[in-house]
């Protein structure tokens, strides 16, 4: 037995190859990354090119190693090369982020050291270090000390743990669902309806509550809608707001919809995934009021603070609430039992074992300091009020005024249907590729976006934006005439 034991451990010795190999692929890496950063300056926000990541099946997992360079060339032909650029400043759709480089940076001390981030019996370093992030997002907020929350991997996963929390702690049992009502409005991030879903709430009644003309929910309305649920008997519990929807940024009156949440008693969730760091702009800070009145909150690490994909943030008032729809104990966890000066992830959200987190959002805000995230966030509002200026100079109408670093836009031409002819536009901008915006229709009308959030967009991109959307409309009135 012993030699066979040996003859294994000879082989299983190759996933250990030791400093001098880790050496020389780090070398690599960091060429390939630096490689793919200076033609991410330069080249294309949108490359399409979907057929090129097929060449990737040739190179089928087998029992015998590759060699690190020929795999960074699989990457750079059938990966790197096609879809979205998301490293880009000219990714202006959907909601951007960009991904500071000490995201990889600590992700990489995460995974060699394999720190064990969901009990703190285990990982009293790992776990500390995310409830510190967890504290530094609830003082953001200016949440109370009675909450916590969870470093998710997204904010979908955010909404999700907020849901069911609120859930439980509004007592909806399945018997209640169908009475029990739940107030959004159609500009709500369509995680918030999969999040019901997956929590079982779909036979829950979903108010849908009408849109002020700024797209932000009208709160008269809800009020309204409340109270003509109870008369009807219903259980109205949660009010969902968004602080930065996706289609345009716009921020909800939260101080009046707490008033609204408090005197009626229902749980306030606040979905901030895209909008929430923005509160650390002086200058908007007053649009947030009333944040700190909800039950629940999400924000997205990975989109607002630039950190790249893979982290996400919920936060929850009461964290007993919390725990209690999330704790479990087992009787192989029993030693873990002692040590709890820290409450544990585990036991606030779905996860045990877990990517640990905290390590690449705790680096960059380290290493950076807040200072250049807050200027940043600052330049990309002022890049959006530019746009929306400088987009109406060149004849298209504009949305409403951004509230935040969306806006949304579009060409009325004279002799073409308008819906029809900003579909062309932004195929014909995709097709340039030099930047990458999304479109969306709001009642029927189709508005192209732009969503400036990348750390990597500046004026020049935006310039840049703006001559291609130019050259576009011009090219395609030609084509008409
Ligand atoms: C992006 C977004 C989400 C979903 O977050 P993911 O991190 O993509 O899972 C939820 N709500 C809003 C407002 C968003 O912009």
């Amino acid at each position: 037995m012993i030699d066979e034991i040996k003859a294994l451990e000879a082989e299983a010795l190759k996933l250990e190859p030791g400093e001098a190999q880790y050496g020389i692929w780090l070398n690599a890496i960091h060429e390939y990354t630096q490689q793919y950063l200076r033609e991410t300056d330069t080249g294309k926000a949108w490359k399409g090119n979907h057929d090129s990541t097929k060449g990737l099946l040739d190179f089928k997992i087998q029992e015998n190693a590759r060699g690190l360079d020929e795999l960074l060339e699989i990457i750079r032909k059938h990966v790197d090369n096609s879809g979205i650029n998301a490293a880009s400043g000219g990714h202006l759709a959907y909601i951007p982020g960009g991904g500071v480089y000490p995201t990889a940076l600590g992700d990489f001390i995460a995974a060699v050291t394999n720190h064990y981030a969901g009990v703190f019996f285990g990982g009293p370093g790992a776990v500390r270090m995310e409830n510190m992030l967890i504290r530094w997002l609830c003082d953001l907020m200016a949440y109370p000390t009675t909450a916590l929350g969870n470093l998710t991997s997204g904010g979908s996963i955010a909404n999700l743990i907020a849901i069911t929390t609120a859930r439980d702690a509004k007592g909806i049992k399945s018997t209640k669902v169908p009475q029990s009502v739940i107030y959004l409005t159609a500009q709500a991030h369509h995680s918030i309806q999969k999040a019901i879903r997956i929590a079982g709430l779909n036979e829950c009644q979903l108010s849908y509550i009408p849109l002020d003309e700024h797209f932000r929910m009208d709160a008269q309305k809800l009020e309204a809608a409340i109270i003509a649920d109870k008369a009807k008997g219903l259980n109205p519990f949660l009010i969902v707001g968004s602080a930065g929807t996706t289609d345009t940024g716009a921020i909800d009156p939260m101080d009046k919809m707490a008033d609204i949440a408090e005197q009626q008693d229902l749980w306030f969730h606040v979905d901030a995934a895209y909008g929430g760091f923005f509160i650390m702009v002086d200058e908007i800070k007053a649009a947030y009021k009333g944040i700190e009145r909800s039950d629940s909150l999400t924000i997205d690490p990975h989109k607002s603070l630039f950190l790249a994909y893979g982290t996400g943030a919920v936060l929850i008032k009461n964290v007993k609430a919390l725990q209690d729809t999330h704790y479990y104990a087992a009787p192989y966890m029993q030693d873990t039992k002692d040590e709890v000066a820290e409450i544990s992830p585990a036991d606030l959200s779905p996860e045990l074992t877990k990517h640990f987190r905290g390590m690449r959002m705790w680096l960059p805000l380290q290493l950076f300091g807040t200072k250049p995230f807050e200027a940043a966030l600052e330049e990309k509002l002022m890049l959006c009020r530019y746009f929306y200026e400088a987009v109406q100079k060149i004849g298209f109408e504009v949305g409403p005024y951004p509230d935040l670093s969306v806006a949304i836009y579009r060409y009325v031409p004279e002799v073409a249907e308008a819906n029809a002819f900003n579909e062309k536009l932004i195929k014909a901008v995709l097709a340039d590729g030099r930047v990458f915006l999304s479109s969306t229709t709001i009642d029927g009308v189709f508005w192209i976006r732009l969503a400036v959030l990348s750390f990597r967009s500046h004026l020049k991109i935006i310039d840049t934006c703006l001559k291609v959307l130019e050259e576009k409309v011009g090219d395609l009135l030609e084509g008409m005439d």
